[in-house]
């Protein structure tokens, strides 16, 4: 039988569906990860309920489904993760259509409602389209209560992984060919507070960076306040570790930073840029904003906005503020911002953020850099990226190159042209 596994969300979701993934076709089903064509017998999807149109783009994704079941295009649809794990009565209402509701990623609870019970090793994976980089969890849930947010609701508190189960995996995935793991959960500057009162985090990324085959060790959602002291030295001295610092800021005026319950200042945030710009000159910054939040008037926008323009971060995400059902900014404010002036925020901030972006390429032309190449898109064209991009969500490097590329393999490449978010170069071989 064939399994399409949609993942939504965000990364922690690609890895609960790459593992749920090896352990079906252990057990002998056919998978395929988010295929649109209807030619599965099984659809699972991974939910995501963090902001509404996260939540929309679930329900739509499940709504196509039962239409294709109600075709008898598919048999049975399962569903699961975060929306599901938030709002499993009232899914089970509305959509009765659905054969299996689960809450958060349980893999037991999915096999056994396929009546299956193979083993596998846990920390195989079916990579959603490539080997040679994974995203690599270090903990689950979150202990900081911003008020906008949802997911400690939906996750719990913050548990750090057990250190050596952490290396076991990444020990598992370099000698199965990733080159470059990307350390994710909800805030990883948080890792090993829950179970030490001490933020092991710079100690986890020493050792992950002495398992060899691993070249890469990137960084994402790091939490700005109460930041790790010796993070910002292991990332300039660690040969592995990718000068790229993302780091989501949410906001920067302080009275909206209060409201939001983030937990520092404005002067705290500057601070800390300045001291990783000091200290690693060439790191790209990534951030996200979360505009519209009921207590962000014309001015705190505007304050917003001056200081994009003055810090130039290299990569810039931004969501639009919804009341999230149980959150601490539900039950103290009346989301009476508009789509219309939250859309119009949105357009402004990433209007400036593609001139900026624009801009730091530019730079870029005539240089060299590393690059590891993630596709072929002919014989003599490929994609790869620099440690200074992410996969998915940062710039793309198009090289072109006579000679023939290896995947997942690292080049000299020189960037010859540049647009806002790709660089355009080539690699000579010699
Ligand atoms: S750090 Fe804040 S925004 Fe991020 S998951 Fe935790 S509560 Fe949500």
């Amino acid at each position: 039988m064939k399994i399409n596994i949609i993942t939504l969300g965000c990364s922690k979701n690609t890895v609960d569906s790459e593992q749920l993934a090896a352990k079906l076709k252990n057990n002998g089903f056919e998978i395929v990860h988010n295929s649109e064509n209807l030619d599965f017998d099984i659809a699972i999807v991974n939910t995501c309920g963090f902001i509404d149109a996260a939540k929309e783009q679930s329900i739509n994704a499940i709504l196509f489904l039962i239409n294709a079941k109600k075709n008898k295009q598919l048999r049975k649809i399962i569903v699961f993760g975060c929306l599901a794990e938030r709002f499993m009565d009232s899914l089970k209402t509305e959509l009765p259509e659905v054969d299996i509701f689960l809450g958060n990623y349980n893999a037991d609870e999915i096999l056994k409602s396929l009546n299956i019970n193979k083993k596998n090793n846990k920390y195989e994976r079916i990579f959603e389209n490539q080997k040679h980089f994974a995203y690599l969890k270090i903990a689950e849930g979150c202990s900081r209560n911003c008020s906008f947010c949802a997911i400690p609701l939906i996750k719990g508190k913050y548990i750090s992984r057990p250190e050596n189960e952490i290396l076991e995996e990444a020990n598992f995935l370099a000698k199965n060919g990733v080159k470059e793991i990307i350390l994710i959960a909800q805030d990883i500057c948080y890792y090993g507070f829950d179970i030490e009162k001490q933020f092991l985090l710079p100690d986890l990324i020493e050792k992950l960076s002495q398992i060899s085959g691993i070249e890469w060790i990137r960084l994402h959602y790091l939490y700005p306040f109460l930041f790790p002291e010796k993070l910002i030295s292991i990332i300039k001295e660690n040969p592995k570790v990718c000068k790229y610092i993302d780091i989501p800021l949410q906001h920067i005026s302080n009275k909206v930073l209060k409201a939001m319950n983030r937990g520092g200042t404005k002067e705290q945030t500057i601070n800390l840029l300045e001291k990783i710009r000091k200290e690693i000159p060439k790191a790209a910054i990534r951030t996200t904003f979360l505009l519209g939040h009921p207590e962000e008037e014309n001015n705190d926008f505007n304050e917003l906005l001056d200081f994009v323009k003055i810090q130039k971060f290299d990569r810039l995400g931004v969501f639009t503020y919804s009341e999230e059902e149980g959150t601490a900014s539900q039950k103290n404010y009346h989301d009476l911002i508009s789509a219309r002036v939250k859309n119009s925020r949105e357009k402004k901030i990433m209007e400036l953020q593609s001139d900026i972006s624009f801009k730091l390429n530019q730079q870029k032309i005539g240089k060299t850099y590393k690059v590891i190449i993630d596709s072929k898109t002919d014989d003599e064209n490929y994609i790869g990226r620099t440690e200074y991009d992410s996969p998915d969500v940062d710039n793309e490097v198009l090289i072109f190159s006579q000679k023939p590329l290896l995947i997942g393999n690292f080049y000299q490449v020189k960037i010859i042209e540049t647009n806002e978010f790709e660089l355009i170069g080539s690699c000579e071989l010699s």
